[in-house]
């Protein structure tokens, strides 16, 4: 269950930024998920929400925001967004396509009081 671990170190950034920063309670945080990650929102919600129990992130939302997966054709300069890390150009099927986003698994920025 790879959620379970993702949510823990989430968890542990979230708390160490929290503690610089002074903070008494985290309110929010907002995640940068890209697709690649294969990461299940609503799993990733769901463990966090057990560990955060007893921490000053108790009441914490957790806000994802998922990335698209975009590549970028380096024959034709096509942009264009794919459902998974396979890459072949829509335009002209070349498979020299780059990628732009899509494996982001970060920390945006939090909400704290
Ligand atoms: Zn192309």
């Amino acid at each position: 269950m790879h959620e379970a671990s993702i949510a823990q170190s989430i968890l542990d950034i979230v708390l160490e930024t929290a503690l610089k920063n002074g903070a008494r309670t985290v309110r929010v945080v907002n995640l940068l998920v890209g697709k690649i990650s294969a990461v299940d929102n609503s799993a990733l919600t769901t463990a966090f929400d057990v560990i955060k129990e007893g921490t000053i992130a108790d009441s914490a939302i957790l806000n994802i925001e998922n990335i698209p997966i975009v590549g970028k054709c380096n024959d034709c300069g096509n942009l264009d967004e794919y459902e998974e890390y396979f890459f072949q150009c829509k335009k002209c099927r070349s498979f020299n396509v780059e990628l732009i986003s899509g494996e982001e698994l970060s920390i945006k920025d939090i909400e704290v009081d």
